[in-house]
């Protein structure tokens, strides 16, 4: 079957498996559907066949978990073909350990840094694919479920782009804010319908306002993800303008994370600043890579970039 053949059928599937995943949070711990090929304990990476698992018949991970080994020990701190992740207090990642939370950084992340775009997929996004296309970079967009669930197709052409897709939760809402079960309903949520929308399960999470606790870490950690922070945010949505933008993001280090967004709003200074910054970085020998690349993984999603529908789409779009 065609990749997009598959996917359609599986956003035609997302959204009762969203309700379903609403259903099953009912303080019982969140239903998430889960491949059964993936090593224990490891992220699961990569596609899967896009057919919706029921999910009255999938255990709630963290109730898993917690009955298997009694704590929340042992939970993945790296991702699916990563080297293993090295304590860091200041690190920019973070997973559940023991009762508490470990923050984590790549052991060689070389002469790379992550450019990330939160808050989409939304009418900006073709633009700034296009723009990170013509630089030659890649990038980590962090999505939020119900814009995935608006926007699928979107979501797809970020996905064939060769970008990587990570959650930004479900409804944008503050997580240290909320309880367990609320927690674990924003990560099932936008897990499920990224899964529907794009045939892929994340590996990352970021928390919408990088308001997060310890809660979030079991969270994020029981559904086989990684937390991810920033190094430097550009505060993009304040419309600082290009120049101020390229300033910000070029004082990023090796192995940082360069935050920014694709939706939310008038993006047109993020989309104009993509080439100059990906330029500047280039002149100092950084690199622009995903998330998981940033930490020793292989890149995700397609193996080359398919760039045709991208095309296809900004001839057809007004802008
Ligand atoms: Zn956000």
């Amino acid at each position: 079957m065609p990749r997009w053949r598959a996917a359609s059928a599986a956003a035609a599937a997302f959204a009762v498996l969203v309700l379903a995943a609403e259903a099953a949070t009912d303080g019982s711990g969140a239903g998430v559907a889960r491949e059964g090929a993936a090593a224990p304990g490891l992220p699961v990476l990569g596609r899967t066949s896009g057919r919706a698992q029921p999910l009255a018949r999938v255990e709630p991970p963290l109730a898993r978990k917690r009955r298997a080994r009694g704590t929340l020990a042992g939970l993945p701190t790296r991702l699916a073909g990563s080297p293993p992740l090295r304590s860091d207090p200041a690190g920019t990642f973070f997973a559940a350990a023991g009762h508490g939370v470990r923050r984590l950084s790549a052991t060689r992340p070389g002469r790379k840094v992550a450019l990330i775009f939160d808050d989409g997929p939304g009418p900006h996004t073709p633009a700034v694919l296009r723009e990170l296309r013509r630089a030659g970079a890649r990038a980590t967009f962090f999505v939020l479920g119900r814009e995935v669930a608006r926007r699928p197709a979107d979501v797809r052409l970020v996905r064939d782009a060769g970008m990587e897709l990570g959650s930004h939760g479900w409804s944008h809402v503050p997580m240290s804010g909320l309880d367990a079960p609320a927690q674990r309903r924003e990560v099932a949520l936008a897990a499920a319908t990224l899964q529907g929308a794009a045939g892929l399960r994340p590996r990352l999470f970021r928390p919408p306002g990088v308001s997060w606790d310890a809660g979030t870490a079991r969270a994020v950690s029981a559904a086989g993800e990684l937390g991810v922070l920033h190094t430097i945010e550009t505060s993009d949505w304040r419309r600082p303008g290009r120049q101020a933008l390229v300033r910000t993001a070029e004082g990023v280090r090796a192995g940082g994370i360069v935050a920014m967004h694709d939706a939310g709003g008038d993006r047109s200074q993020t989309v104009a600043a993509i080439r100059p910054i990906v330029r500047a970085l280039r002149r100092r020998g950084l690199a622009c890579v995903t998330v998981s690349e940033l930490l020793g993984a292989p890149p995700p999603g397609a193996s080359s970039y398919g760039f045709a529908e991208l095309e296809r789409r900004l001839a057809a779009s007004p802008r």
